[in-house]
């Protein structure tokens, strides 16, 4: 028995220990919930700081910038897609940095690339760098053309019958090197078979419009039934699309042949017919010399047709381009030269069919439209070597191409 009371003894002062140290415990929350009531006045900056200390512990786990186009105009404005995750990351601030001409170009706060004049002729890795201390990057390569200069002559060249790979890739190469702008209209069988070349094409700046797929001799695409014509223009905007290319804006029928049937058949998918008013006939005379001086021909404006399936072109452009870029010239795509007239000279008009051009055929927006010089509304006329151009060189002393220009033209 008194082993057993012993026993209950111990017991109970375990027991009473317990509910001892329990009460302490207990008294211990009491004390500090009462210790931060009283605190009540200083809670502010404390609470601040907490938050402070939360918000920077949702670093970003994932960056994406994707840059829609390879390449811009000088004065154009880039909106770039920039994703970022988790969506309650605290500090999505990004620093961005450039390879070359970084004093020319700026990233807005809400992802707009602009450039300023100096940044031209660069290509340049834009890379996006997150600042929260979680190291994410991505980069990308951006092609920068000159500004569009509306007191300077452009020229739309333009080659048909292509990709044929060397040549195609030899005229690229002197496009590239030149920061000139061209347009490509592609026959779609070819865009099948060398679908890089295309897309060499379009990354480097150039456009790229639709040649229809076959270019039959018998019959001409004009003279298809109306269901051969739409799977003439479908099969080709498939091949284009399938290069990586956006589906092309501009077409030019083989031989430039359309009646009423053609047309509204090409019309109906939303596309721009475009001819040429300055045909090299590079088929025709297979020289290298004749295609060269066809093109020293060009006079603002004008839509030159060369074919970039025939090596004897490749020296005519290597040495006709860089020639009239020191003259002056500007090397559009026909898609800048339709904007360039249809905004400031509405009664511009040559041999082609500019009331059948459609708004989308704008590359890109440029952000403001400055004034069409007068002396080119003159020179609009298409008159070669003319006493009036003469007159206009003297007026105009920034394009002394005016008067170079007369010698080739005789
Ligand atoms: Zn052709």
């Amino acid at each position: 028995m008194n082993n057993k009371s012993v026993n209950l003894r111990s017991m109970l002062a375990l027991l009473l220990a317990l509910i001892l140290i329990m009460a302490t415990v207990a008294c211990g929350k009491a004390s500090a919930s009462g210790a931060s009531g009283k605190d009540q006045a200083g809670k502010g900056n404390k609470e601040e700081a907490a938050t402070e200390a939360a918000d920077n512990s949702v670093p970003i786990t994932d960056l994406k910038v994707t840059c829609p186009v390879s390449n811009i105009r000088v004065g154009e404005e880039l909106p770039l897609q920039i994703e970022i995750a988790p969506e309650g990351a605290t500090n999505k601030k990004l620093k961005w940095s450039f390879s070359e001409a970084d004093e020319y170009i700026d990233v807005s706060k809400d992802g707009v690339l602009t450039t300023e004049p100096g940044a031209e002729k660069h290509v340049v890795k834009v890379t996006a760098k997150t600042t929260d201390g979680s190291n994410l990057e991505q980069s990308f390569d951006l092609r920068i053309f000159p500004e569009i200069d509306l007191d300077r002559p452009f020229v739309a060249i333009t080659f048909d019958d292509g990709p044929n790979p060397s040549t195609t890739n030899a005229i690229l190469d002197v496009m590239e090197e030149n920061y000139a702008k061209g347009t490509f209209f592609v026959l779609g069988k070819c865009a099948v078979s060398y679908p890089e070349e295309v897309k060499r094409e379009y990354d480097l700046g150039m456009e790229v419009g639709s040649h229809t797929y076959s270019h039959s001799d018998s019959p001409t695409f004009a003279n298809m039934s109306e269901a051969q014509e739409k799977k003439e223009i479908e099969d080709t905007n498939a091949a284009i699309e399938k290069a990586g290319v956006p589906t092309p804006v501009l077409l030019r029928p083989p031989y430039g042949a359309k009646n009423d049937k053609a047309k509204n058949v090409i019309k109906s998918y939303g596309f721009s017919i475009i001819n040429w008013n300055l045909d090299t006939e590079d088929w025709k005379y297979r020289s290298s010399d004749h295609t060269y001086q066809e093109i020293m021909k060009a006079q603002d404006g004008d839509i030159i047709l060369l074919h970039d399936i025939h090596e004897f072109n490749v020296d005519a452009v290597k040495r006709a381009v860089p020639e009239l870029i020191d003259q002056g010239y500007q090397f559009v795509t026909v898609s800048e030269l339709y904007d360039i007239f249809h905004t400031n000279n509405e009664g511009y008009a040559k041999n082609n069919d500019w009331d059948e051009l459609v708004p989308n055929g704008i590359v890109h927006s440029r952000p403001e439209q400055r004034q069409w010089p007068s002396s080119n509304s003159q020179s609009a006329g298409g008159q070669t070597g003319s006493e009036e151009e003469a007159t206009e060189a003297e007026e105009v002393t920034e394009a002394p191409l005016l008067q170079e220009d007369q010698d080739p033209v005789e």
